[in-house]
């Protein structure tokens, strides 16, 4: 199959937005296309053979189910029942935004969408060109992370050609995206608000409209440990793994850029490739090693925005192990921590 990548402009959506993107949806076949938080992979979320496509590209795990995108709140009492007060509240103060809620699903939305769960996961993203392939398709958009399974999320549409290409009919090129880690998942189906899985949008964002909230036990373990279920089945897998082994230092941060120097040049020593992952404010303290700064301590939310893609810039350049420093774990930096600990396969070192 030749995928086709499809470049639009922001300034003139409605002109070049490829009708054919549209069809393909009402078609069950799938588009990839640009949200404010990763590239999703797109299919009609009440056909079970859209779900069953998606899966195949991605060669992903059926059991892991799929969010379902919408434009309008309308859109959520045809695809969940039983819908609970506090979910309207989170709407009315998170929509169109990285907000996934997990609700009682409707009977229509098929067991290929939820994983053969009885709930759904649905968010209604902001980025116009995701709002508008959405309303022009008149379709719900079943779509997870527009990645190979396990690999980092893509954050550009670079990054879904990389990985689907020729598995997909249609990429929609919009961009790098603003946010770049996934949405933020609360499940609204048990006695109190669960965060299964942090994002952007943070715990105390959440509590700020409904206070009782937590997080899923699974999401704030720092161990590998596996008497610990999540109940995002997605939190379970192998995910966001550069190809290198990735090794977290944390503790005091002069210490950790010392022994992020010593690990690296003794690996270097014994003749691997290898890379440091840093930060702007420690970059230039590090000496003859191959070295990215993933962002600006000062401010989390560029260390989200790039973590993905200098993962993948590992991957590119062959690196085979990879020392990285870690990040202040208060408001975004939950999010960035809870990825890049799955990244390193919770290898985290106290310096
Ligand atoms: P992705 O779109 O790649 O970010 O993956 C979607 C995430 O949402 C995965 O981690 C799923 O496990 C999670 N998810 C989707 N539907 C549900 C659901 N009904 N209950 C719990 N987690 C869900
Ligand atoms: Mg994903």
């Amino acid at each position: 199959m030749e995928t086709r990548l499809v470049t639009v402009d922001r300034e003139h959506l409605r002109e070049t937005m490829p009708a054919e993107a549209a069809e393909l949806l009402r078609e069950g076949e799938l588009v990839a296309f640009p949200t404010e938080t990763v590239y999703g992979l797109g299919g009609d979320a009440l056909r079970p053979d859209a779900a069953r496509r998606i899966y195949a590209a991605k060669g992903r795990p059926s059991d892991n189910p799929l969010i379902v995108h919408i434009a309008d709140t309308d859109a959520l009492p045809v695809l969940a029942r039983d819908i609970p007060e506090g979910a309207w509240e989170l709407a009315e103060r998170f929509w169109p935004g990285p907000l996934t809620m997990i609700l009682h699903k409707q009977p229509s939305v098929p067991d290929a969408t939820t994983g053969g769960l009885p709930t759904v996961a649905i968010r209604m993203p902001s980025d116009p060109v995701a709002a508008m392939l959405i309303r022009e398709s008149g379709v719900y958009i079943a779509a997870p992370s527009a990645n190979a399974s396990g690999r980092p999320s893509p954050t550009c549409a670079e990054h879904v050609y990389e990985d689907l290409q020729g598995r997909i009919p249609m990429i929609i090129d919009g961009g790098s995206v603003p946010i770049g880690l996934e949405s933020t998942i609360v499940d609204l189906t048990g006695e109190i608000p669960l965060i299964l899985r942090p994002g952007f949008i943070t715990i105390e964002e959440i509590r700020s409209v409904l206070p009782t909230t937590e997080y899923d036990p699974a999401v704030i373990r720092r161990v590998k440990d596996d008497t610990i279920v999540a109940r995002a089945p997605g939190m379970r897998y192998r995910h966001y793994a550069p190809k290198g082994e990735l090794t977290i230092f944390e503790g005091d941060l002069a210490k950790v850029v010392a022994r992020v120097q010593a690990e690296a040049e003794a690996k270097a020593a014994q003749g691997y490739r290898v890379a440091v992952l840093a930060s702007e404010e420690t970059k230039d303290r590090y000496h003859g090693l191959t070295v990215r700064s993933v962002g600006d301590r000062e401010e989390e939310a560029t260390v989200a925005t790039h973590l993905f893609a200098t993962l993948r810039e590992f991957d590119r350049m062959g690196a085979e192990y990879i020392f990285g420093e870690s990040f202040p774990e208060a408001g975004v930096g939950q999010a960035v921590m809870n990825r890049l600990m799955k990244a390193a396969g919770y290898r985290i070192v106290e310096v």
